[in-house]
């Protein structure tokens, strides 16, 4: 994909501080982290989104996501991290070639989870039941 920028930073043809590569993926910084040592790793097979990637790409992500991470937290000191994954415009995906964030996470660095408000049990119940049906 000529004007992707993820597969340009993979094939070296736009600058990145990659700190890891292996056959299948490649782990570069975040131009804007969230906090020192915010990794994207990418597949390098192009696919816009997690549901079109192959499985042998998405296993490679993981794969690179368990390998690097101790070093990456090590790297900046921080005691945790949050992976995510974007996935469509309205989640907030601006580059669409699959990623994962990997944000490492400090003590009282500000950053919240989302807080979901108090849902009745029926309200739970009527969702999962709509699921089941369509994944039949
Ligand atoms: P998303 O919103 O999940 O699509 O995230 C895209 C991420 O890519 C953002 O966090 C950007 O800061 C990051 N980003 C965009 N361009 C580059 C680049 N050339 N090098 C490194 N990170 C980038
Ligand atoms: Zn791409």
């Amino acid at each position: 994909m000529d004007n992707c920028i993820f597969c340009r930073i993979a094939n070296k043809e736009l600058p990145a501080q990659i700190v890891y590569e292996d056959g299948g993926t490649v782990a570069f910084l975040d131009i804007h982290p969230v906090n020192p040592g915010h990794v994207l790793v990418v597949p390098k097979e192009h696919a816009a989104t997690i549901l079109d990637i192959s499985p042998h790409s998405l296993t490679g992500v993981m794969d690179t996501v368990q390998r690097i991470a101790p070093a990456v937290l090590a790297g900046v000191g921080a005691s945790g991290f949050n992976i995510g994954v974007n996935t469509g415009s309205v989640a907030g995906q601006a580059v669409m070639h699959f990623h994962l964030h990997l944000m490492p996470r400090f003590e009282g660095d500000g950053y919240e989870l989302w807080h979901g408000p108090e849902t009745s049990t029926d309200e739970i119940e009527a969702v999962a039941q709509k699921i089941r049906e369509q994944i039949g």
